[in-house]
This record gives C-alpha cells, structure tokens and sequence, in this order.
C-alpha cells in the first residue's frame, strides 16, 4: 500500500481523497491542514485529520505527501519547504514562474535525498503532455490551446471583489469558429479576442447600480478588457442550482505537415470536458503519485516533471498486463 498524505483540504484535497477511494493501492494516512482540525470534516473515516504543526510527526508514516494549497501563495512556498520532509507531489500551475519553483523544489528535494514532482495536473499536466508529444511528432507545426468551456476562479474572484457583487461565476468559452479555423488546418493568427469569450453570472446587492458593475468588469484590464464579454445578472438562488458545480475542459491541437515538399496535412487533438476541475485534475495527481512511490524507490531524488515519468509508472497494473490489453 501506497500511504498518502493530503496537505491543504478544499476542492483539490476532497478531490484526492475521492480519488484515492477507487485505487487498490493508495490508503491515506492524514490530511494536515493550517485551520483548527476540528472544524475541518473529510470523508475517510479512517484517516486522521491533523493540525500542519504535527506533520513532521508523520515523518516515517507517508510515502507520498500530496500539496492541495493554492498556486498564487501557497505552493511557492509549501513544495520546497515540505520538500525537506517529504516525497511531495504538488499541482502548481502559474506557467510563468514554473523554472523557479522547479529549482526551488529541485534544491530542497536533493539535499535531503527526496523526490519532487511539480505541475501536475490537467495544465499543466496532461496537456503538456500532449504538447510533448505532438511536437515530437510533427516538428513543422503549430500548437494551439483552447480552455473550456469551464469556471476561472481567478476571473470570478475578481468580479467578487467589485463594489455591490455578492457573488460570481465566470465561464471561459472557446470561440467555435476559431476552433474550426485551426481543425482546418489553416494556422490562423488569433488574437486573444478571436479564441474565447468571458461570460459572467452576477448577483448583484439590492439597490447596486448594474451598469456601472457591467462597465467595471467589461473594462478590467488583463481580466476582460481584452475580450468580448457578456454579463448577466441573476439571484442567488438561480446562482445555487445553475452555477455551484466547478467545470473546466478545453482543446491542444497541433497542426503540422510532413511529406519531402510539406504536402500532406495532419491535426492532432487532444480534448478534455470535465464536469469537476478538482476531481480529474486530483485523479491526474493520484497517478503521478503512485509514480513518484516507484520511481523514488529506484532511488531517484530531486525535482521532476509529467515529461520525465514513464507513462507505465502511472497505472497499477502489470507490464505484460499492459502490454496485452493497452498497447
Ligand atoms: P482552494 O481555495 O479550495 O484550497 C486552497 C487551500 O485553501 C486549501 O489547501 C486549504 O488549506 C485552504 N482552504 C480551503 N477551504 C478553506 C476554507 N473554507 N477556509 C479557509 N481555508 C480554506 O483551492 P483548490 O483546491 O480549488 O485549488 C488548489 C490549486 O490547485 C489552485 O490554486 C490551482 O493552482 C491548482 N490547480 C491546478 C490545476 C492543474 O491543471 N495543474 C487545475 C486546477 C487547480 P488549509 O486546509 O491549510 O486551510
């Protein structure tokens, strides 16, 4: 049994415990979390739930310790530090500061003879993978990424913190006609307008002046300035029932030609439609963990990414049981 650790408990840390259920292999061991642990009620009932103070007490107890804080502040500082400890596996997904997490987790990582794995997950993650793979494939080419349509929480956050919101939900939508443009094989130049849309469920105080929050958002730079967008203002309880859930999906597609004059045409595509963000990019976790387990036991340390993990380290399942059923 893989004994697993939970570090940081909201939608990614419930996401990993549903995710460990359905393993044969997994078992968790606690979830450590920064609030008073008697407010905070997971599923397992035979798992602890510790304050993080006492994680170093776990020390010999968990294999893998799988970090669900927040990219923005949490993980920056939460993989190298419990790095030093640990076996961590962490789903950080700020792709611009990825090099510098990677050395930081990297440093910690060997110094105490550990395994790191960092940005797993959908994206990064599984499409990154794909990107790997198609450019491999088809080195004259061009890639394209299309998100959703899914939840932004950053782009919801930020409608939330205008003055006379209550809540919000923002939807990323792909723009359909962009989408068929790059399937036609014809490496269009699109502008960030050109690819998605943003729409925007409110709700709105009693008495708030909604066109000034519309003119708000719609003017948002770096959020919605750059983007047609659509705001709808709705009541709470319209908010409950139609927007609670946290879906997400979207589109890598690679286009690219081979052939002695470039020919022949080919396209790529990989596509995911989730109905919970957390859940499936926790189950993307919950793989990588079972190999950072075997790959550490090899004697393996240091920081890592989805492109240095054999893909067969992932399932629980034999290589001659692969090789007759998956090849
Ligand atoms: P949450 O905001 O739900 O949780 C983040 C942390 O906040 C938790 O670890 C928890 O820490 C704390 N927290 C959670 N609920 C509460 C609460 N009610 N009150 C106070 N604190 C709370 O974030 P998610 O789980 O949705 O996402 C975590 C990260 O996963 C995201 O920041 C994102 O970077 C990453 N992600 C990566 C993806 C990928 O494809 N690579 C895809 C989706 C997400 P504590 O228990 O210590 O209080």
């Amino acid at each position: 049994m893989i004994r697993i650790g939970i570090l940081g408990y909201g939608n990614l840390g419930r996401g990993i415990e549903c995710a460990i259920k359905h393993t044969k292999d997994m078992k968790l061991v606690a979830v450590f979390t920064r609030r008073d642990p008697s407010t905070v009620k997971i599923l397992t009932s035979d798992a602890k739930v510790e304050n993080i103070e006492n994680v170093l007490e776990y020390k010999d107890d968990i294999d893998v310790m799988i970090l669900c804080g927040g990219s923005a502040t949490d993980l920056p500082k939460q993989t190298p530090e419990y790095a030093k400890y640990f076996n961590v596996v962490d789903s950080f997904d700020t792709h611009a500061n990825i090099p510098e997490h990677f050395e930081k987790v990297d440093d910690a990582a060997k110094a105490s003879h550990h395994f790191g794995l960092i940005s797993a997950g959908w994206d990064p993650g599984m499409f990154s993978l794909n990107r790997v793979y198609a450019n491999a494939v088809l080195p004259t080419g061009a890639d394209y990424t299309f998100w959703g349509k899914g939840v932004s929480q950053g782009h919801s956050d930020a409608i939330r913190r205008i003055e006379g919101v209550v809540d919000a939900r923002q939807y990323t939508v792909p723009v359909e006609a962009a989408l068929e443009a790059v399937r036609s094989g014809s490496n269009p130049e699109l502008t960030t307008r050109q690819k998605h849309t943003r729409e925007c469920y409110v709700v709105a105080k009693e008495g708030a002046d909604k066109a000034r929050i519309e003119n708000e958002i719609n003017t948002m730079p770096n959020y919605f300035a750059d983007y047609d967008t659509t705001v709808h203002f709705i009541s709470m309880e319209e908010m409950k029932k139609n927007h609670s859930k946290l879906p997400h999906g979207g589109f890598v597609i690679r286009t690219g030609k081979t052939g002695w004059d470039n020919e022949n045409n080919h396209v790529i595509e990989y596509s995911l439609k989730l109905d919970s963000n957390p859940e499936f990019t926790a189950s993307v976790i919950v793989a990588y963990s079972r190999a950072v387990y075997r790959m550490r036991k090899e004697g393996k340390i240091g920081a890592h990414t989805v492109f240095d993990v054999p893909p067969a380290y992932l399932l629980d399942m034999s290589a001659e049981e692969m090789r007759a059923h998956l090849l």
